[in-house]
């Protein structure tokens, strides 16, 4: 009876382009999607965030080496300066 090796299992990491979901900060819905719509001559990074709840559209730059999860960060900075 021969013993069976545990495979190990490692933590995938998040394939770029893949839209992430975030909690919208206008209905508190878990439904604000971030997509990177486009990267400038720079290596910026454009995030169109859009909830699919309220219809809330915003798009947020930030830089090559910041994520989805930076430009919803930004986004709330956004709204809270805002109200
Ligand atoms: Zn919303």
């Amino acid at each position: 009876m021969g013993r069976r090796r545990k495979r190990k299992i490692t933590p995938v990491r998040a394939k770029k382009g893949i839209p992430k979901v975030f909690r919208c900060p206008k209905c508190d819905s878990e439904s604000l999607v971030a997509t990177l719509t486009s990267t400038n001559e720079n290596g910026d990074k454009e995030y169109t965030l859009k909830c699919g709840v309220c219809g809330f559209t915003q798009k947020v730059v930030v830089n090559k080496n910041q994520q989805a999860v930076d430009a919803y960060n930004k986004l709330v900075d956004i709204i809270a300066g805002l109200t």
